[in-house]
């Protein structure tokens, strides 16, 4: 890193050297990064931010890390982590301002117990909420999109900005954030539902057991490798050529549900992302359906 951004960021927050993405990735996989940052609050994340892109300097944010994969090789910049980073304040009795690095099962139970409904959806998905709208998470009907009324960010170009709704750009498992890397979720307003606390709490509860019956959740993952095709499911194409338990290094398709590819046993990322590159082509081989990855790599 550039000596002077190194001071800049240094008198602001610590920087740590060469730590292990393993610890930090869902897969448990991949090499060190050259730099990492981890900030508590606002002002930290967006100094640290206007430093690096004064500096042009390769950053990566990382939030809970479980839909990244990092390269064997490690990554040659800084890791922003937010995960320090969680606030939540309620603006209205259904609307809440809730930080990037929030967890998402966390929140899921503080809007339970004040009988707020929208969120059942999410409880189970274990990213923070800037992952979460980055990616437009979603499941069992429901998607980040649904709720977020607005999102605050930083732009590399212009600073701090809010983006409402529609600006955000959502769709299936993508968004403005995904398309455009120069930004960075700060918070996001919610606007959710005043509902019945138990009837909220049996919903999560039910969603929670489908995962844990449906998903193999003993081994490190990603969730869902691939991004559902239009029209059907990666796991059915996967299943349909046979390409269940398969295994390739220390990776394999999980016999319990085709749409994950686990780290069985010591696997690296190149174990990992050479099993996905073999089971999106042979599927296409044989269905001609593409596979898109949704795990996103950094490198
Ligand atoms: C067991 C298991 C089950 C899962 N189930 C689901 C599911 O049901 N539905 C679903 O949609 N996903 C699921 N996932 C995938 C994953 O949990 C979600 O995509 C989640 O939203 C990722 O959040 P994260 O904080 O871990 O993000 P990360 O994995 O840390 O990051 C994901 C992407 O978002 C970017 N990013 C993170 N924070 C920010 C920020 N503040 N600003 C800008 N970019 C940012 C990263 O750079 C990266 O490109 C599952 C994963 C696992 C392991």
């Amino acid at each position: 890193m550039n000596s002077e951004a190194y001071k800049k960021i240094s008198s602001l927050i610590e920087i740590e050297e060469n730590i292990p993405m393993h610890e930090f990735t869902g897969f448990q996989t991949g090499g060190v990064a050259d730099y990492y940052v981890a900030p508590t609050n606002k002002n930290a994340l967006v100094g640290v931010l206007e430093i690096l892109s004064e500096y042009d300097e390769e950053y990566f944010l990382l939030g809970n890390g479980t839909n990244v994969i990092c390269s064997d090789d490690g990554y040659r910049g800084t890791v922003v982590h937010t995960s320090k980073f969680k606030t939540v304040n309620f603006n209205e009795p259904n609307v809440i301002s809730v930080s990037s690095g929030y967890s998402i099962n966390r929140l899921c139970k503080i809007v339970m117990r004040k009988g707020l409904a929208g969120l059942e959806f999410a409880y189970g998905i274990p990213g923070t909420l800037g992952g979460a709208v980055f990616m437009n998470a979603g499941a069992y009907g429901g998607e980040l999109s649904n709720i977020v009324q607005s999102a605050t960010a930083f732009d590399k170009s212009r600073g701090v900005i809010e983006l409402d709704n529609q600006q955000c750009e959502f769709g299936y498992r993508k968004s403005l954030f995904s398309r455009n890397v120069d930004l960075t979720i700060i918070s996001a307003v919610l606007k959710l539902e005043i509902g019945d606390v138990d009837e909220i709490d049996r919903k999560m509860t039910e969603n929670y057991v489908r995962r844990v019956e449906k998903q193999p959740l003993n081994f490190p993952s990603c969730g869902s490798t691939f991004k559902r095709p239009v029209g059907d499911y990666a796991s059915r194409l996967i299943d349909l050529c046979n390409l269940k338990g398969y295994s390739y290094g220390g990776a394999q398709v999980s016999e319990k549900h085709a749409g994950f590819i686990i780290n069985r046993s010591n696997a690296t990322t190149n174990d990992i992302l050479g099993l996905a590159d073999y089971v999106s082509k042979t599927v296409k081989e044989m269905t001609n359906v593409e596979l898109e990855m949704e795990v996103r790599v950094m490198e």
